[in-house]
């Protein structure tokens, strides 16, 4: 492969992600949910870090852009949002494109979660970091778009390729799951659940997933199918968004 993932914990259930392209050397950082805490993993790998790939705005995402860039020279790419806490060296909007090394990130518009919430594709490596628009079992609550919007970036997200890695930019899958069950019996997510809070035992990450696995058994995914009688698939998201964020699991 010519993109090497590193992940780890970050924060209480963030992940940070550093890559490198094998071809150059280059390597990125997607977000920075906690600057000392990457400067400690690219010590340990001995990596030097060139680029930072913000998703959205938030403090655990962009929060120790300064910090980073003080420390290692890095440039940073993001989307415009990002300005309200950092600057930017430059901004990227959807069908731009980001190279790191031989590398190709295309910019894919994944509003909702935050207004100008973007994701990275990698489409050579079937690779996509999708900051908190769309997580295991689970999507990024709306705290700046609309439902509508929101079904549009996961729609988006949906036509990758099946066999694409998905990055997600939190550990939510066990909660994601409770609340899964409790709108969709399908045996494939049953068979998914159990796995899951096994895995949580085991203290393991259930990140990454792949479109095809979100597809088969994320009830955000499959939310025409679980409410038939809503009038248009965004409603039908919006009725399963709205049972999410009142669900007491
Ligand atoms: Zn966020
Ligand atoms: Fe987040």
């Amino acid at each position: 492969m010519a993109l090497t993932v590193h992940q780890f914990p970050c924060l209480s259930d963030n992940y940070g992600f550093l890559v490198r392209d094998e071809a150059s050397g280059q390597v990125a950082t997607i977000d920075t949910p906690d600057a000392d805490a990457i400067l400690a993993q690219l010590e340990r790998l001995g990596w030097k870090l060139d680029l930072i790939l913000n998703t959205h705005w938030h403090p655990d995402h962009a929060g120790g852009n300064e910090a980073l860039k003080a420390a290692t020279g890095a440039s940073i790419v993001g989307p415009a949002e990002v300005t309200r806490i950092a600057p930017l060296d430059r901004t990227v909007a959807d069908g731009d494109h980001v190279m790191l090394g031989q590398t190709r990130f295309d910019v894919i518009d994944t509003g909702g979660h935050t207004l100008g919430h973007i994701a990275y594709h990698d489409a050579t490596d079937h690779i996509a970091f999708v900051g908190d628009t769309l997580f295991a079992l689970g999507c990024g609550r709306l705290f700046e778009g609309t439902a509508e919007q929101m079904w549009s970036s996961l729609s988006r997200l949906a036509k990758l390729p099946d066999d694409t890695t998905v990055y997600c930019a939190h550990e939510y899958t066990a909660s994601n799951a409770r609340f899964a069950l409790s709108v969709d019996d399908d045996p494939a997510l049953k068979g998914r659940a159990e796995a899951v809070f096994a895995a949580r035992e085991r203290g393991e990450a259930t990140v990454p997933t792949t479109i095809a696995a979100e597809k088969a058994t994320n009830p955000f995914l499959r939310a025409p199918l679980l409410r038939p009688s809503a009038v248009t698939p965004a409603q039908a998201f919006a009725e399963i968004r709205a049972a999410k964020d009142s669900f007491k699991g």
